[in-house]
């Protein structure tokens, strides 16, 4: 647990375990939780969080640090210098979305828990999905929102992890190597550490432009997890009139208001 300070014990073997470094990152950390909670788990929720304001939120609290990586990775992995080197061509990415952040979701690795699931900020959790406790590490669903191109890759916004000391030092020891560049940061890191990663269905982590782009794969009695890429459900942005059956769903959630 070095680098991380609970506000509590523990009080199951199994969490759900999100992360905010920002205040626009505790707004959906609140929705994120009272849909957890509307599902009825009875695993932890876990909030690894650095300087945000996260009191009130109805979460274990673990505060942490970013992890210490060198400066040449910090600038190679800042904001401008991610953006220049690999542009986001397919949707914009929030202001307040700091690429170096991203990379503190591997402290969970460090973390006293048995089993984790591990969801994004901007995620929804829309049926119970505690099964996924029994899944091996590490699983995910392929980051799909345009075409089968998509099943190359995973999406970093949902998986199962074990935690574990020794797995957190491998991580470390392959991270920060010379000349390191993750394009999508913790997605890029976590694809090849885990190059046999294990699929789940895409409703486990359905992406929000899939209701555009894909409307065939969409279906709500399937959707156990619906995740805002890209654009955020609380900002105002050019896509708000495509999506707005989903972002009406997020407010309702943010209000604690839970649709039947
Ligand atoms: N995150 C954060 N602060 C940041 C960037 C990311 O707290 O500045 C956390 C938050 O949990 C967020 C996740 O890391 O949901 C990944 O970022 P995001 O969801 O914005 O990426 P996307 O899903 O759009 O690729
Ligand atoms: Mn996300």
């Amino acid at each position: 647990m070095d680098g991380l300070l609970p506000n509590r014990p523990a009080s199951s073997t199994r969490a759900f375990v999100t992360l905010v470094t920002n205040d626009d990152y505790v707004r959906g950390a609140r929705a994120l939780i009272n849909s957890l909670r509307a599902t009825g788990t009875t695993a932890d929720i876990v909030v690894m969080h650095t300087d945000a304001r996260v009191e009130g939120l109805d979460a274990r609290l673990v505060r942490c640090d970013l992890l210490p990586t060198s400066d040449a990775f910090n600038a190679a992995h800042a904001r401008d210098a991610l953006h220049a080197r690999a542009a986001f061509t397919k949707g914009g990415k929030p202001p307040f979305h700091t690429p170096l952040d991203n990379f503190a979701k591997l402290r969970l690795w460090q973390l006293e828990y048995e089993r984790v699931v591990f969801l994004d900020a901007d995620t929804l959790v829309l049926k119970d999905i505690d099964k996924l406790f029994d899944y091996p590490e590490f699983c995910a669903a392929p980051n799909v929102y345009e075409g089968v191109g998509d099943f190359h890759r995973m999406n970093s916004g949902v998986f199962t992890a074990r935690p574990s000391q020794a797995t957190f030092d491998a991580m470390m020891a392959r991270l920060d190597v010379p000349d390191a560049f993750w394009r999508r940061t913790d997605q890029t890191f976590l694809q090849e550490f885990f190059p046999d990663w294990h699929g789940l269905p895409v409703f486990y982590n359905m992406l929000q432009y899939v209701w555009f782009a894909m409307p065939e794969l969409w279906s709500w009695d399937e959707i156990k997890v619906l995740h805002f890429q890209y654009e955020k459900p609380w900002q105002d942005h050019d896509k708000v009139e495509k999506l707005r059956p989903l972002i009406d769903l997020w407010h309702a959630y943010e209000r604690g208001e839970i649709p039947q």
